[in-house]
């Protein structure tokens, strides 16, 4: 049997030309997840209306959960606008719920789109709510808080459906341009990443991996994580970069109180140029304001420094709780939790500067002439496609 979703569209209170780029991005986004499962998916209005078999149905439903620009799905019933049709299809599914929804409570919304339609909003629901307290009995009307909602859209046909689920909202990704997400190991940076991809950006990601002393548990840890994250990203790169070399270099350097800085300014300096190969105009790290020692205002400005781009931090005004909310959320907090330690903690200096002056730091790096090393990393870096 097919299934047929209605789907609604966030944000996308644009205009003209730009709305629409937005929704057919929208629609390549959903088509393009949905490779591989026979599926027809049209727009109409602000809708847009899929149709797939009923046996891919949680494998649909999973995707369309992770898709950003959508606000909310749910199988619906598709009428001609004929009130013994609508009456009809409003019974039927109204009688697939389950018994205890049946003698729970319930409000009709209906939403009249196509004003020649004879009845008000207001006269559809009142029907409609009569028609469901004749045929059921055992229900009762509440409008303010019920178990169940029905509703109706009339628009060039009529929507009837029951249980809308909520679809993450933000816009397609891919609208608003390229970046390059750091993941690492932890908490933050998947985090991160989800949020820019809720606002439009496709990512791909880097990850500085110094074997042996990170281990390669620890770079199986950063590929799960980067597949947990791709299903909302429609798909991710992810390069590992060979880091060992530079990280041997800075920990030669002369001053131990700079190397986690001067490291996250090298880890920049790759990420940039990595980005001019693969067109991508922003650098993403999952930095929160005053979270370590690398992450004073202070210590940001040495690292924002070090490149040309723009250095994105959506989590920087974050608590840590709120970030373990959302990664909870996006199911990345239980692999992050893994307890493989990552490069900076390794090489981490006992009392890193706190309050870097950019100058200082600066000089330091020049100094430690990284330049072929960094060309080098980055010609050695594997490549997945998550
Ligand atoms: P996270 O939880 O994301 O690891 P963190 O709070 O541990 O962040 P740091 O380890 O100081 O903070 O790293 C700050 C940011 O730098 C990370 O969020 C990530 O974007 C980037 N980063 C750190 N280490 C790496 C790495 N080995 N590879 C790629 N990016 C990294
Ligand atoms: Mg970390």
């Amino acid at each position: 049997m097919e299934i047929t979703y209605l789907l609604k569209v966030g944000e996308l209170n644009l205009k003209g030309s730009n709305l629409k780029f937005f929704e057919k991005k929208l629609r390549a986004n959903i088509k393009k997840s949905l490779r591989g499962i026979p599926s027809e998916l049209r727009q109409s209005q602000k809708r847009l209306i899929l149709r797939v078999d009923e046996s891919y149905r949680d494998q649909v439903e999973s995707i369309l959960s992770r898709t950003f620009g959508l606000v909310s799905f749910t199988p619906m019933v598709m009428v001609k606008k004929d009130p013994q049709c609508i009456e009809k299809a409003v019974c039927d599914l109204v009688s697939k719920l389950s018994p205890f929804e049946l003698e729970g409570t319930f409000k009709v919304a209906a939403r009249r789109v196509d004003k020649s339609y004879p009845q008000t909003s207001y006269e559809i629901a009142c029907d409609l709510g009569g028609v469901i307290l004749d045929t059921f009995p055992k229900t009762t009307v509440n409008v303010r808080n019920p178990d169940w909602t029905l509703s109706i859209e009339i628009r060039n046909e009529v929507y009837i459906y029951i249980q809308e689920t909520k679809a993450p909202g933000g816009l397609p990704v891919g609208t608003a341009g390229r970046g390059l997400l750091l993941l690492s190991g932890g908490i933050d940076s998947p985090v991160a990443g989800y949020l820019m991809g809720k606002r439009g950006l496709k990512l791909e990601s880097i990850y500085f991996h110094t074997y042996p002393y990170t281990s390669d548990e620890a770079k199986e840890k950063v590929v799960t994580l980067g597949k947990r994250l791709s299903p909302w990203l429609g798909g991710m790169k992810l390069h590992i970069i060979p880091f060992t070399d530079i990280q041997h270099k800075l920990a030669a350097g002369e001053h131990p109180r700079f190397s986690t800085i001067l490291m996250r300014m090298a880890m920049m300096k790759i990420a940039e140029k990595l980005g001019e190969q693969r067109d991508l105009s922003a650098l993403i790290t999952g930095e929160a304001l005053s979270q370590v020692a690398s992450q004073t205002v202070e210590s940001i400005n040495c690292t924002n420094r070090s490149v040309d781009v723009p250095v994105l931090r959506p989590l920087i005004g974050m608590d840590k709780i709120e970030i373990i909310t959302i990664a909870r959320a996006i199911d990345t907090y239980d692999v992050s939790i893994l307890p493989y330690d990552d490069c900076c903690s390794l090489f981490a200096p006992k009392h890193p500067v706190i309050h870097p002056k950019y100058d200082e730091l600066a000089e330091a790096y020049e100094a430690l002439k990284l330049g072929d090393l960094l060309d080098k990393a980055l010609d050695a870096r594997e490549t997945l496609e998550l």
